[in-house]
């Protein structure tokens, strides 16, 4: 392994960008999980693999001197309210790790105990959370969509009052910043524009570094970000992953998926879907998530006003001009990564009723979302195989697929090649919700993680499923089906 290397970037912005803050100790710290390939990548001695000196660090019992901790301060729209103080209330950065290409990661324990941010929390995670948010986000990664990861997950050895007693866990998540539009959001209300300044020009610096060389850097920067949520935005939908909790507080600069609450992959289709229960409006529902982007990007946009111009009017008709490249950016997204589900090399405007329409087909057959794509390039030269077995419109479903077997011949390319290419973006496996809610309740009640080990292992290739994993790929039966996703705090 090369030099590990260690910085403290965010630490020497100090006040008031983040707190200086230390972990609390808890009682009885047990490995749950630790991601040695992703250990290996940010180059961690080998000293913290699974040893008692690992253990110090991932609870947050006893810090290595090369660690700076601190709770970074951010503020944020929550299902549209503005709350001015929220922060890291029980998450601590406790260094920058840098990769062998020179790319800078956060690592930062969740759940590690109280800090100036806490309000009225306790500071600390519950395993089911912990467990889930490691599970979909190396997942997420395994499937190619930009988030954080997860390095580490340890049990506390105390109790956490939530609805019941829950056991404590500790999670250290990796990220290429927890740099959030509630970072920007928290200085635009507190501080005066040469701070805001000066954290933009670290997030220039560390992110973004080519806007560096635009006429207008900060306007280059929020171009930038609008570009790196409109694709990932575009990917999300294309999994049928519903984040859950887009508050502005949770959405990162750098394009990754970051805090995983109620999050789910869904089953059956249904754009109106949601699973967070206090989302009763439906806000961050499967179809509204690029409106709601959308809508958070505006909110940055508005924190970087005084940076874009020195005219409040000019720096408005330029932000605006930014935002309006998100739909168009987004929606091109998204029609290239569904044409390819349906096997188009390359899908134009012509091919958006073909995609509209099969989603439509979908959601009234309840037709489940992942088994319809992996299963319809069984489909490309016989209709009556494959997916067809998931609509019960039997009629409608191969009235489509005279369509798409058409427009898929005209583009001249081996049928054997088709299948390949959409198997290779259609996975066979997701992080279904009822399994991972039973790895949780195995995990909880009787301390089994042969369930978490098992989803965790077949989900690092989720484009290929072996047979002994055939029943983590089903759909959840009525009984097993999950309503709500409950939030991690
Ligand atoms: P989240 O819903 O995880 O995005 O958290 C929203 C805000 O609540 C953030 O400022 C968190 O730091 C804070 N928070 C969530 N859970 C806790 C907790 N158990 N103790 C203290 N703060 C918390
Ligand atoms: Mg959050």
């Amino acid at each position: 392994m090369t030099k590990f290397k260690v910085k403290h970037s965010l630490a020497a912005l100090a006040a008031p960008f983040s707190q200086p803050c230390q972990p609390t100790p808890v009682s009885a710290p047990q490995w749950l999980a630790f991601n040695s390939a992703l250990a290996t990548q940010l180059r961690l001695p080998e000293q913290y693999w699974l040893t008692d000196a690992g253990l110090a660090l991932f609870s947050g019992n006893a810090l290595p001197d090369w660690t700076k901790p601190l709770a970074h301060a951010y503020a944020g729209h929550q299902f549209g309210h503005f709350v001015p103080q929220l922060g890291d209330g029980r998450a601590l950065l406790l260094a920058e790790l840098e990769d062998a290409h020179g790319q800078l990661f956060d690592i930062q324990l969740k759940g590690a105990g109280r800090t100036p941010f806490s309000r009225g929390g306790d500071g600390r995670a519950p395993l089911g959370p912990v467990l889930r948010e490691y599970l979909v986000s190396e997942a997420m990664q395994a499937l190619g969509v930009p988030t954080t990861r997860a390095l580490a997950a340890v049990l506390s050895g105390d109790w956490l009052q939530r609805d019941t007693a829950e056991p404590g866990a500790i999670i250290c998540r990796v990220a290429k910043s927890h740099i959030r539009i509630g970072s920007f959001q928290y200085l635009a209300a507190h501080s005066d524009s040469s701070q805001l300044k000066t954290f933009a020009d670290y997030v220039i610096q560390r992110h973004y570094p080519a806007c560096l060389h635009a006429d207008n850097p900060y306007l280059a920067l929020l171009e930038a970000v609008i570009s790196a949520q409109a694709q990932l935005i575009a990917k999300w939908m294309s999994l049928g992953f519903i984040h859950g909790v887009m508050n502005t507080d949770n959405m990162s600069i750098s394009g990754e998926t970051i805090d995983y609450g109620p999050c789910a992959f869904m089953d059956a289709f249904n754009p109106a879907q949601v699973y967070s229960f206090i989302d009763k409006q439906g806000r961050y529902a499967w179809g509204n998530q690029p409106r709601i982007a959308s809508w958070n990007l505006a909110r940055f946009a508005e924190t970087l006003l005084p940076l874009i111009a020195e005219h409040a009017a000019q720096a408005v008709e330029l932000a605006t001009g930014a935002l309006q490249g998100f739909n168009s950016e987004n929606e091109a997204a998204f029609l290239q990564l569904m044409g390819e589900k349906i096997g188009l090399k390359a899908a134009t405007k012509h091919d958006e009723s073909l995609i509209r329409d099969l989603l439509n087909l979908m959601s009234a057959n309840n037709a489940d979302f992942s088994q319809t794509f992996r299963l319809l390039s069984q489909s490309v030269s016989d209709a009556s195989t494959g997916a067809a077995m998931l609509f019960a419109d039997n009629n409608s479903w191969q009235a489509w697929c005279s369509r798409w077997q058409a427009r898929l011949a005209e583009q001249g390319i081996a049928t054997k090649d088709v299948k390949q290419q959409m198997d290779a973006c259609n996975p066979a496996l997701i992080p279904r919700n009822h399994q991972i809610a039973k790895a949780i309740e195995l995990a909880s009640t009787e301390a089994d993680l042969s369930l978490f080990n098992r989803l965790h292992n077949a989900l690092q290739t989720p484009f290929e499923l072996d047979d002994a994993n055939a029943d983590l790929a089903l759909p959840p039966t009525a009984e097993q089906c999950i309503e709500n996703t409950f939030c991690g705090t």
